[in-house]
């Protein structure tokens, strides 16, 4: 039991990536807040299932991570049930498919809002009540390949990956001395509600596959595991890092 008995919130995690981070994070033993966005009773049921299914000492919270009175209340829910907070994982995200020409004030700011502005409040409200606690705590963000590498017609998803990448590394300094550790997991392609339209396509899905030297697609699972070293104690000196989970997606270069 790499985790047991810390108090881990993972955000985004009643579908995909988070939960398959939330499932191995409680089996290692840790308190698992189970985040889900409010509004969807698909995702308050899929949460509420999944944290009952990890034992009576996890809990599903409703939260906009874009909204700041949503992550105050979900962080003093978790500290209220749990009596403090060690991890918080950043995995809440969305993308928006259109061509930068067409792309609406509207559309560019939903997603900064989400994957960057969100990250930016849960990181806050979290790292106060880490420091509060007198430390230490693990601040794990699931950004992207996009962190770095271009996508044409996702701009603002690429922007809002690039920003949590330098995010991390401000926060990597400023939050040392509080032994707070702060890594980025950047995925490639993993099979997840949110690639949805490629993995029903078998033509994009081929096409997809060909750019990855792997030959498939990623699993939650195998983000999870990445994640699981991070929040643990064995990544003690690890800070300031990006963590590939990519098939060596971000190693092809096409040169012809
Ligand atoms: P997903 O769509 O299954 O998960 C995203 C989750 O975020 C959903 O549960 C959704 O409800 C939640 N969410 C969205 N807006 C929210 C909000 N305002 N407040 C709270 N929750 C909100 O897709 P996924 O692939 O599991 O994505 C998880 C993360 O991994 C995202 O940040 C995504 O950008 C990143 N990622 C995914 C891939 C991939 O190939 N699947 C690759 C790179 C990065």
């Amino acid at each position: 039991m790499r985790l047991q008995d810390k108090v881990a919130l993972v955000t985004g995690a009643s579908s995909g990536i988070g939960k398959g981070i939330a499932e191995r994070f409680a089996a290692e033993g840790a308190h698992v807040a189970v985040n889900y966005r409010p509004g969807g009773a698909k995702d308050m049921e899929a949460a509420q299932a999944e944290a009952a299914s990890f034992g009576p000492t996890a809990i599903a919270v409703s939260a906009d991570i874009s909204k700041r009175e949503d992550v105050e209340r979900m962080v003093q829910e978790i500290v209220a049930k749990f009596g403090r907070l060690d991890i918080a994982i950043n995995n809440a995200g969305i993308e928006i498919k259109k061509p930068f020409l067409e792309v609406t004030d509207d559309e560019w700011n939903k997603v900064i809002a989400v994957n960057l502005f969100g990250a930016y409040l849960v990181s806050q409200v979290a790292a106060r009540q880490m420091v509060k606690q007198g430390g230490p705590g693990k601040l794990i963000n699931i950004s992207s390949v996009h962190e770095d590498i271009p996508f044409p017609e996702y701009t603002a998803y690429c922007a809002s990956k690039g920003g949590v990448r330098m995010m991390m590394r401000n926060l990597a300094m400023e939050l040392a001395p509080y032994k707070i550790n702060v890594n980025n997991i950047a995925p490639g392609a993993i099979a997840t509600p949110i690639n949805q339209a490629v993995l029903d396509d078998p033509v994009a899905s081929k096409n997809a596959i060909s750019e990855i030297p792997w030959g498939r697609f990623g699993k939650p699972e195998e983000v999870a595991s990445v994640a699981v070293f991070l929040a643990s104690d064995e990544s003690e000196y690890v800070t300031g890092s990006t963590y590939y989970v990519d098939g060596g997606l971000t190693q092809q270069v096409t040169l012809y």
